[in-house]
């Protein structure tokens, strides 16, 4: 049984810097977990010399070998001919993979030119695997001592068609390591790094840390990571948001909102609809959030939320009363329960001594409750948004817990 995989990623906007990667980013996570940890990825151009080098290599060893991208109909999708053509293989129109383009073709309505069929050829002694969420079939095919499997590039389409290939190619899922993820908000990864470092090894584990701005995620393999995640939890409190690993911030505050029937408004100026944004994203999220306003100009704090002008001129709109009139106006003009209110200093211009880039005000109202919080956010612009979202949430997710 395979023990190992590996991945070839094939496409020249993946080196170009034009598409940042997903699938390795996905499967390999996918994979540790199956028990098949990925040991080696290469990204190669659409060349199929190329191609071909990189297969051979990383199939060294008996290993799942995933390739995706250029599998579509197009002249510049070569990746099946290399694959072949590294196994002296010929290509065959299969009457199979021939079945599934036409009825994707066709439910696509996209009538059935002759270029479609191309992605029916496929090497001598490979299966063809339907396409649940695209056109060109997934490809397994047993060789060199491994197993290869080749998927479409586009995210949704190789994801969809993981499992199913890897059923056709007879690869079980070992016992897995078993992974958790703790979601935080509103902590800094070395201070996180730091706080668990003891814990961490008395459970004998070693977490990864993955952050992005406002939010780290901690994740951790291994039969110990039980013991070590409630601890964990324990210690942060409030600042754990989920432990499901897909669980965003704007979710978990969602779930909190729901079970207290509440609804929310926001008020963004620094962040300029990035809270109102993830928030939106989350799937039903019109039970619990009624809208929100980007005020970005003082004249559209006064007019519009009643910020006064004599705390903008007394304190400037970075600051403690600010924030906190900019929630309570919104909370006033659109009568929901709670609101959120983040302004701030993005940079990179606009710092002062007193008020440096980075400095950010975010208030909450909810019931009888109104407080302003400082943070002091470091990194580029779009880290600063991103972080000052973050805390705004999760002030409210902490207030409502
Ligand atoms: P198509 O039939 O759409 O041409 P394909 O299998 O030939 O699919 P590509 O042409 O290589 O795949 O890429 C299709 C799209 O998927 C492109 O927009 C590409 O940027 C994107 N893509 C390819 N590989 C990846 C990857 N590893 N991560 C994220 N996006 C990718
Ligand atoms: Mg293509």
């Amino acid at each position: 049984m395979f023990s190992e995989a590996a991945l070839v990623l094939v496409g020249d906007e993946l080196l170009s810097g034009r598409t940042r990667d997903v699938n390795l980013y996905r499967f390999s996570g996918l994979l540790a977990e199956m028990g098949i940890p990925v040991v080696l990825a290469r990204v190669v151009r659409d060349v199929p010399s190329e191609i071909s080098a990189a297969v051979e290599e990383s199939l060294a060893g008996g290993r799942v070998l995933i390739v995706t991208g250029g599998m579509g109909p197009t002249d510049d999708d070569v990746t099946v001919r290399a694959v072949a053509d590294t196994f002296d293989l010929s290509l065959f129109r299969s009457p199979a993979a021939e079945e599934m383009v036409r009825e994707k073709q066709q439910e696509y309505g996209l009538g059935m030119p002759m270029s479609a069929l191309k992605q029916a050829d496929i090497p001598i002694g490979a299966t063809p695997v339907l396409n649940p969420s695209g056109i060109a079939p997934g490809i397994v095919l047993p060789a060199g001592g491994g197993i290869i499997i080749c998927l479409p590039g586009v995210p949704v389409e190789s994801s969809a068609l993981l499992m199913p290939c890897l059923k056709v190619a007879g690869v079980q899922p070992g016992k897995g390591t078993q992974t958790r993820f703790i979601r935080t908000w509103g902590l800094k990864e070395n201070d996180l790094f730091d706080s668990l470092r003891s814990l961490a090894s008395r459970h004998d584990v070693v977490p990864a840390f993955l952050p992005s701005p406002g939010r780290v995620d901690i994740k951790v393999v291994g039969a110990r990571s039980h013991g070590f995640c409630g601890d964990v939890i324990e210690k942060l409190g409030l600042h754990v948001y989920s432990s499901i690993r897909d669980e965003t911030l704007e979710e978990a505050l969602g779930r909190r909102l729901i079970s207290s029937r509440l609804t929310l408004a926001t008020a963004e100026s620094c962040t300029g609809g990035g809270m109102g944004s993830g928030i939106t994203a989350v799937p039903g999220a019109s039970c619990w959030y009624v809208g929100g306003v980007i005020c970005y100009s003082n004249d559209m704090k006064t007019g519009l939320l009643g910020v006064r002008e004599k705390t903008l001129k007394t304190y400037g709109a970075v600051s403690e009363q600010t924030a906190l009139e900019m929630a309570r106006g919104v909370r006033r003009i659109t009568g929901a329960d709670c609101s959120l209110s983040v302004t701030g200093i993005a940079g990179p211009d606009g710092g002062t001594d007193e008020k440096p880039v980075g400095t950010v005000w975010t208030a909450v109202c909810c019931g009888e409750f109104e407080e302003a919080f400082l943070w002091r956010l470091g990194g580029d612009r779009e880290s600063i948004r991103e972080g000052a979202c973050a805390r705004g949430l999760g002030t409210l997710f902490e207030l409502l817990s």
